[in-house]
């Protein structure tokens, strides 16, 4: 994604085109891989050494708030960050952690009777299990 669709995509959410989110959501958009906030800091710093631990950390922030990226919450280790804008489900692998995206596929939602008043924001289906590479080091084991 080039610089102008990406200021094109923080100001139609309400967000200031700025270098330091420029660098998060360039960064984010090339590493699909879902990194963590301190590999997000590491990649941008290198990019961009004025670029502060605190500034890099409340840009994502604004950003997650805004439903530019996604917050991958993983069990018992430090989120993952997700700029991809096409709805995806996840994969997190319980051995060494991996977030694979998954292909979009339709889950049912909840009748409104079981809702309540809550207002639904969005719904996102999160598989565990093992990743094909360590579903076959165990296989091989
Ligand atoms: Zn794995
Ligand atoms: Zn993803």
């Amino acid at each position: 994604m080039d610089a102008e669709r990406i200021r094109e995509s923080l100001e139609s959410n309400g967000l200031r085109f700025t270098s330091q989110r420029y660098c998060v959501m360039a960064f984010l958009l090339e590493h699909a891989g879902h990194p963590t906030a301190a590999e997000i800091f590491e990649g941008v710093n290198r990019l961009d050494p004025r670029l502060s631990r605190a500034t890099t950390y409340n840009n994502l922030r604004d950003l997650v708030q805004a439903g530019l990226v996604r917050e991958v919450a993983v069990e018992g280790r430090a989120a993952r960050f997700d700029a991809k804008s096409a709805e995806h489900h996840h994969f997190i692998c319980d051995w060494c952690g991996r977030v694979e995206d998954i292909a979009w596929y339709p889950v049912p939602r909840p009748g409104a009777a079981s809702l309540g008043k809550r207002v639904v924001r969005a719904s996102e289906l999160i598989l565990r299990g093992l990743c094909s590479a360590c579903a076959a080091e165990k296989a091989s084991q």
